[in-house]
């Protein structure tokens, strides 16, 4: 392993010196620039979860989104790393929080009332002094409109979490913040930690779910991962759930929500709101 850690970081500092490595650092010039002076070229998209078993609205997800006159449309895949490398993470979730605050009189909380709205944070901010007075307003405008705020962290940087950490994620819960695993099933969380840890949800992370099939042996991690959330009363959300033998096979190990092309791509708020409505009342 140590060999392989030692090529692996071979191959990140020689990167500088290719076309990929020049094309990466001059993304990452553009993204601190954009960070700084475009706020425009940022914008959120929501994904809406269901509950599998009756099909109903369960929340959404607001995944960001970053256009940049010249590199188009990047990733979050990709921008994501680059801001917390450079230390720009913070900078990112004020443009996260700013977008949504500007959507967030438009959600129906009286239509769809008791819905939750997820964001993605990074675990290198939970400890951030700043973090507090970031989400603040955001949590106290999602519950004014009658829902639930929840934050996801990604499963692989979870082992990391110190004393800290843990305690600021208790305190979210205090405040009524649901707190997600994401990627779940990705990182190393011994049955343990995941007990002593302040969650309320376990998302399964996509790769589980492209190959569940009769017999498959993702279906039988899949429904261990659910004998799990059970034993530590946790709820569960399948993510990237594309067709519809993913979905009848994840209702039939009783999985409770579900997120995926299937049921609907991230769309702005303004192109999505009225087809929840629309299901809502079905
Ligand atoms: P994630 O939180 O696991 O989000 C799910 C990703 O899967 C999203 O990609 C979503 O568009 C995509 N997806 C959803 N359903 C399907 C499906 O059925 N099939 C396939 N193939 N993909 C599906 P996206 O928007 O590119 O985001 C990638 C990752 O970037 C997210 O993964 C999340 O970890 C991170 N991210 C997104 N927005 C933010 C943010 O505001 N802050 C932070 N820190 N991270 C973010
Ligand atoms: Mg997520
Ligand atoms: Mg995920
Ligand atoms: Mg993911």
């Amino acid at each position: 392993t140590a060999k392989l850690a030692g090529r692996a970081c071979y191959r990140i500092y020689s990167a500088v010196d290719t076309e990929q490595g020049r094309h990466q650092q001059r993304l990452s010039e553009a993204l601190i620039a954009s960070l700084k002076t475009a706020p425009e070229e940022f914008s959120v998209v929501y994904q809406p979860q269901y509950h599998l078993a009756t099909g109903k609205v369960a929340g959404v997800e607001a995944l960001l989104r970053w256009n940049h006159p010249e590199f188009g449309s990047v990733s979050p895949a990709d921008f994501v790393p680059i801001a917390e490398h450079r230390g720009h993470i913070h900078e990112l979730t004020e443009h996260l929080v700013r977008c949504l605050l500007a959507d967030l009189p438009d959600f129906p909380g009286n239509v769809l009332p008791g819905l939750c709205l997820a964001i993605n944070i990074s675990a290198r901010q939970i400890t951030d002094s700043r973090l507090e007075a970031l989400l603040g307003p955001f949590f106290e405008r999602v519950r004014w409109i009658g829902w639930l705020p929840e934050i996801e962290i990604t499963e692989t940087h979870l082992m990391n979490l110190t004393r800290q950490c843990l305690d600021r994620l208790r305190e979210f819960g205090n405040q009524g913040v649901i707190v997600a695993i994401d990627d779940f099933g990705t990182g190393y969380s011994s049955l343990a930690y995941l007990h002593t840890l302040p969650v309320q949800v376990l998302k399964i992370d996509r790769q589980f779910i492209r190959r569940l099939g009769e017999e498959s042996r993702d279906s039988r991690i899949v429904s261990a991962i659910l004998g799990i959330a059970e034993a530590l009363d946790l709820e569960v959300v399948a993510e990237g759930i594309e067709n519809e033998d993913q979905y009848r096979k994840l209702c039939e190990l009783r999985c409770h929500r579900g997120q995926g092309y299937l049921m609907a791509r991230p769309a702005p708020w303004q192109a999505l709101s009225g087809s929840l409505i629309d299901q809502h009342q079905e």
